[in-house]
């Protein structure tokens, strides 16, 4: 059995998003409801996170959006866009669920983890650096790859991304980068538009982005076909230090945003996928983070065979 961490605070319901919105508290209320009901929740090690500091936060995001996103809270519940939400508690909020990252990380690190999940929000894949996005704040994943290279001095982060919405902000934030190898696989067409095969990154980046993006309807099957061919062998290569992963549950069945057919034991499978990468690669050394996920019952089902996976038994 590994020492698997939940990294989750009381607090990550206080981003509120108002009446109407999929990205809500409810997410975290009746996912915390569900895991006390089952028996993987006592396998648990349970961390509460402290907040990202802004430095830390500025490893990704412009010093300029981060004083413009905290202004942006103190003026209370209102849209920055279309989409994205943000309340007066919203800015500590996000910097909790960037600090969450850390906790585990730092934890993993020091081998008091095996590995962890962070049960956050709000979500972060899609955040720029300078300009939230598609529900996203601060790109949680991204801050922990670059805390845990400026920290720990890791030469190679990969991060996967298996949320149904392809991961704009954590895409940008590495393109020119070949120290840290991003792959997403994602529903196309589909918000946000980016994520076609042939963004593979730039200058010495090249190579280290690998998108497969995917029709609507895939299955289980499908999705592990992908993982086997396409992502085993690149992550096999790169070697990396630590595998961060980007654990979105929308491409479930059930899921309102999205039109894939992942059952939670696909979700179980591609997580086993990837400890054995990780066993092989760096120790298991793997952290991953809650993205999107808007059917509550899809959602509770997915991370806890999720979990089960990370416990390993
Ligand atoms: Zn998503």
């Amino acid at each position: 059995m590994n020492r698997t961490g939940f990294v989750y605070h009381t607090d990550f319901v206080k981003h509120l998003t108002g009446s109407g919105h999929p990205e809500r508290p409810e997410r975290l209320i009746s996912l915390m409801r569900h895991l006390s009901t089952v028996d993987i929740y006592s396998d648990l090690i349970l961390l509460a996170p402290k907040p990202a500091g802004v430095e830390v936060i500025k490893s990704v995001h412009d010093g300029s959006y981060v004083e413009r996103l905290q202004k942006a809270c103190k003026s209370g519940l209102h849209y920055l866009d279309s989409d994205t939400v943000v309340c007066e508690n919203s800015f500590a909020v996000a910097a909790l669920a960037a600090g969450a990252g850390i906790e585990a990380c730092r934890a993993v690190m020091d081998e008091r983890l095996d590995n962890a999940f962070c049960a956050v929000r709000p979500p972060g894949h899609h955040a720029e650096s300078s300009q939230a996005m598609g529900f996203c704040l601060f790109n949680n994943v991204a801050v922990a790859a670059r805390w845990l290279q400026s920290e720990f001095r890791l030469k190679k982060i990969c991060i996967i991304d298996w949320d149904v919405h392809h991961g704009n902000g954590t895409q940008s934030a590495f393109y020119d980068d070949p120290s840290v190898l991003y792959v997403s696989i994602h529903q196309s067409p589909l918000y946000p538009g980016t994520g076609s095969f042939d963004e593979v990154g730039r200058g010495e980046g090249r190579g280290a982005t690998l998108n497969i993006p995917v029709s609507a309807g895939c299955q289980d099957a499908d999705y592990l076909a992908l993982f086997e061919k396409k992502v085993v062998p690149i992550v096999r290569d790169f070697q990396p230090d630590f595998l961060l992963v980007s654990a979105g549950f929308d491409a479930h069945k059930q899921d309102p945003l999205a039109n894939m057919e992942i059952s939670e034991s696909g979700f179980a499978e591609m997580t086993e996928v990837l400890m054995r990468l990780a066993n092989e690669c760096c120790s298991g050394k793997l952290v991953s983070f809650l993205e999107g996920g808007y059917d509550l019952d899809g959602l509770n089902l997915s991370v806890e065979a999720h979990l089960k996976a990370l416990v390993g038994n």
